[in-house]
């Protein structure tokens, strides 16, 4: 579990524990947050926790030695690969926020896992390379992210090949336009860090909530959906549904469009690509239709929300320029959650940063992982001049 502490990971370490008899938990990470990964191994005994600092490390492998645990601890970024990619495992899942979770997702997929992918932010950047990546050792990558998991689950169980040869013509990406649907951009400009993490379907990690705020999330998306079906930009279509119940839809060529739907809760596609091919029970509540009683779908405000734009307009760009709008959001989220930027300076910030920077091919690691930084040290130098 690569970010077990996290609003995924929580939720994840929630369905195992309803399945003893199936899973046992090797390792568990988390960046600092050392009291509740303590707490964590306390409930669920991993062989192996990992920290990023060696202080946290040696302050946890000593409360876990007093409470009488032999889980090791271990800590650097080399060891979350190492636990991803260690044969006692068989499952990992994917759940570190942004482009810290690449490489650990990565030695996931060659050590050919199954790997339920949380981490959008490792398939944006790296995407002709990951899916290479996986086509290469076997893995079996499960999409956790509502909407494609959702979309898996609309498919034909072959979707190789294309969407096309499946009788696809559509894939309709649902979003529930986040806690600012409506807003124009002079009401934008006020927003505050507070209410854009107040999302009004979905409990999330900050990042993610901030990026549902401002489409960006709906953006990576779209990219994420491209690499994992195959699609081209132009087949996939966002749907503003603000009940979030349909998770996202495929359109076929006789007029059929399937949609999977549910409450709004991660322990559904999370148990859906632990279980998979078969069904556990997640936890979730059944859906009540007469308490939803109405389905509204409308298009997103690209005039409002720029983000959507893009990136669509990196995945066209492709190479490296889906890693470069993804880093350069990556430090706006991080400076808007600080005061240090407006709601509206996100997009500002990673256009600008995107028209400075040059597009490379990305079918080599290194590049990309240079593209994510240059791309950093852009922001950065944006951020700088605005003071
Ligand atoms: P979160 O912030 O709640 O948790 C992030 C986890 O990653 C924590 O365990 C944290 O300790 C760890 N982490 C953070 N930075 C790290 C670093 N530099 N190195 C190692 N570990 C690090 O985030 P979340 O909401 O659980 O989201 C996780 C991922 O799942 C994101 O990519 C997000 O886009 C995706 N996702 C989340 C949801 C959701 O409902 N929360 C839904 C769909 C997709
Ligand atoms: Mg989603």
């Amino acid at each position: 579990m690569l970010g077990a502490t996290g609003s995924i990971g929580t939720s994840t370490l929630d369905v195992i524990a309803r399945h003893p008899e199936r899973y046992r938990v090797h390792a568990l990470t988390a960046h600092r947050s050392r009291e509740a990964l303590l707490r964590q191994c306390r409930v669920h005994h991993p062989r192996i926790a990992v920290l990023e600092r060696a202080e946290d490390a040696d302050w946890l492998a000593e409360q876990l030695r007093s409470a009488g645990l032999d889980t090791e601890v271990h800590h650097g970024e080399a060891a979350l690969s190492e636990v991803a990619g260690a044969a006692e495992v068989d499952v990992v899942m994917a759940a570190i926020v942004g482009a810290a979770g690449l490489l650990p997702t990565l030695a996931a997929v060659r050590a050919g896992k199954r790997v339920l992918l949380a981490n959008k932010e490792a398939l944006v950047m790296s995407g002709a390379l990951f899916m290479g990546a996986v086509a290469e050792s076997g893995a079996a990558l499960l999409p956790i992210d509502s909407e494609h998991n959702a979309i898996f689950q609309c498919l034909p169980a072959e979707h190789r090949g294309g969407l096309a040869r499946q009788g696809v013509t559509q894939l309709l990406l649902t979003a529930s336009g986040g806690p600012f649907r409506g807003h124009d951009h002079q009401q934008l400009a006020a927003v505050t860090p507070e209410q854009a993490c107040a999302h009004p379907n979905w409990s999330m990690g900050r990042k993610i909530s901030v990026d549902s705020a401002t489409l960006m999330n709906k953006g990576l998306e779209l990219i994420e959906a491209c690499w994992l079906f195959d699609a081209r930009p132009e087949q996939i279509q966002v749907v503003v549904h603000p009940q979030s119940v349909i998770h996202s839809m495929a359109a076929y060529s006789d007029g059929s469009v399937l949609a999977q739907m549910g409450n709004p809760d991660m322990r559904t596609p999370i148990a859906y690509g632990l279980a998979w091919p078969e069904r556990i029970d997640a936890g979730v509540e059944p859906l009540d239709l007469f308490a939803v009683a109405r389905l509204d779908f409308e298009p997103a405000d690209e005039q409002a929300f720029p983000c959507l734009r893009l990136a669509r307009e990196a995945m066209q760009a492709g190479g490296t320029a889906p890693a470069i709008l993804n880093a350069a959001n990556e430090i706006a989220v991080a400076a808007f959650l600080e005061r240090r930027l407006g709601f509206n300076d996100i997009a500002r910030l990673v256009e600008e940063v995107r028209e400075q920077l040059v597009v490379t091919p990305a079918d080599d690691l290194a590049l990309v992982l240079e593209a994510d930084q240059r791309s950093r040290q852009e922001a950065l130098a944006w951020l700088e001049r605005q003071r």
